[in-house]
């Protein structure tokens, strides 16, 4: 498949799960990222299999205001922390903490004003979340409107998955089609990390 480098995510990100893609675009634009933004990006990033020294200079290179002290003293440890190469206790050492599951981003830590976590089915207006769906290639009128009636109802994951689904029509067809895929391969997505993995082995 295609690498997966600090150079490789702005390409790889367009396998990326909507909440994702909102951090990664967000980050583009800013040039930065708040604490909680950081933390759930930097453990999707590890659960993709970016290296720790890739992903520090991953956020390196996208803190572009901002110089290689301010980096170091305020963002670095952060970065290992979650990987696992510094503090935490016996248990985390080495392995740090997991990505974070749907459950845990739609429940937890709900994002005030400025911050780009959470996940933008739950979090975000319908306006805006049309919009975003659109800047990231769903024009589909009927997504859309699918994708608004799950939101209503509260069903955040459907939404997503009917996402995943829009996206990949083509490649899941084949799959099913040619029988590479059964119906394990495409149960609901639960899991940011699914979500990308699933995406890439498609397209890959
Ligand atoms: Fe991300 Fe899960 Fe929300 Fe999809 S449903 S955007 S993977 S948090």
């Amino acid at each position: 498949g295609a690498p997966i480098n600090a150079g490789s995510i702005d390409t790889l990100s367009q396998s990326f799960p909507l909440c994702m893609r909102n951090l990664h675009m967000t980050l583009r634009k800013n040039a930065h990222l708040k604490h909680f933004g950081r933390l759930q990006y930097t453990l999707f990033l590890k659960g993709i299999g970016l290296s720790l020294e890739d992903c520090l200079l991953f956020w390196r290179q996208s803190f572009r205001n901002i110089t290689d002290d301010t980096f170091n003293k305020e963002y670095r440890y952060n970065i290992r922390h979650s990987y696992g190469d510094v503090g935490g206790d016996a248990n985390r050492r080495g392995r740090g903490y997991s990505p974070y599951s749907c459950q845990k981003i739609l429940t937890e830590h709900p994002p005030g004003p400025g911050e780009a976590h959470g996940c933008p089915y739950r979090h975000f207006s319908t306006d805006n979340l049309t919009a975003l769906l659109q800047a990231t290639g769903v024009s589909d009128r009927d997504v859309l409107r699918g994708v608004r009636e799950d939101v209503e109802k509260k069903r955040f994951h459907m939404a997503c998955n009917r996402v995943f689904e829009y996206a990949h029509k083509g490649e899941i067809k084949k799959v099913k089609d040619d029988g590479t895929w059964g119906a394990a391969e495409l149960d609901t997505i639960v899991h940011p990390n699914t979500y990308f993995k699933r995406s890439y082995m498609l397209k890959h």
